[in-house]
């Protein structure tokens, strides 16, 4: 179970370098796994298999549309609710397909959010937990947070009981990429002109050595060329990086 993102220039190649970081983070076990690409003309290309990285590797070299893009998510994942399958595999998108969610951990009330989130006219297409955050997080978006992603994902996940790492990725705001914790690992990595965002460390030292650790409880909104931390509660925080000197 791991979490890796990408926020660069359009054009870069974010399936080869999901796919890479995956990879670093396979000790760690999986059952599944998958990615979504924000492509240049705007469309959100997801992609999931149950079974090995390379399964899902294989199944996105005959399909040339993902292969590049300035932004994207991946994620392998080790079944808490619903067995390994590609439609339990991530990213889970919303209903109107404006946003796509990775997450690791468990999502303690997540029967309680799925009634409630039904009764608004969501339509949920996988057994997980995890779905309730993609509904959430677009009910909120279209909502009360206006169309702003880092707000949707700061206020729907104060209804969130349970550990969580997530990372989110909106059409509709495709220069950022979202992540927060909540007991569950996170790191951000500080590049030239992108951001990494992973559980681990070795999954992007490749890339850079300046890394971020995030804490419980924290958002962080990537851009290309910066990035921002604030609290569930909105409270705004600042953090100097740290630059690893080991190897992984
Ligand atoms: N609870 C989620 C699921 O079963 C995430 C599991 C994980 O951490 O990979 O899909």
């Amino acid at each position: 179970c791991g979490i890796v993102g990408y926020v660069g220039p359009q054009g870069s190649d974010v399936t080869d370098i999901l796919l890479e970081s995956l990879s670093k983070l396979e000790y760690r076990g999986y059952d599944s796994a998958g990615i979504a690409v924000l492509t240049a003309n705007g469309t959100l290309e997801l992609h999931r298999r149950a079974g090995k990285i390379a399964n899902l590797a294989a199944h996105i070299t005959t399909r040339l549309e993902a292969q590049k893009g300035g932004l994207g998510i991946g994620h392998t994942r080790w079944a808490t609710h619903g067995r390994p399958s590609d439609d339990n595999a991530h990213p889970h998108p919303d209903c109107t397909g404006v946003l796509t969610v990775v997450h690791n951990g468990i999502v303690e009330n997540y029967a309680e959010l799925r009634q409630e989130l039904e009764l608004l006219g969501h339509t949920f297409r996988s057994e997980t937990d995890t779905e309730v955050l993609s509904h959430l997080i677009e009910q909120t978006y279209f909502g009360p947070a206006k169309r702003d992603l880092t707000e949707a994902v700061r206020q729907a996940l104060q209804r969130v009981i349970g550990s969580y790492a997530i990372a989110v990725v909106c059409r509709e705001q495709p220069d950022i990429l979202v992540g927060a914790r909540c007991n569950g690992p996170l790191i951000v990595g500080l590049g030239e002109n992108e951001q990494f965002l992973a559980s681990d460390i070795p999954a992007i030292l490749k890339h850079t050595r300046k890394i971020l650790i995030l804490e419980d409880g924290e958002v962080v909104t990537l851009r290309s060329n910066g990035v921002s931390l604030q609290k569930l509660d909105g409270r705004v925080v600042e953090r100097d990086h740290i630059t690893i000197e080991w190897d992984a």
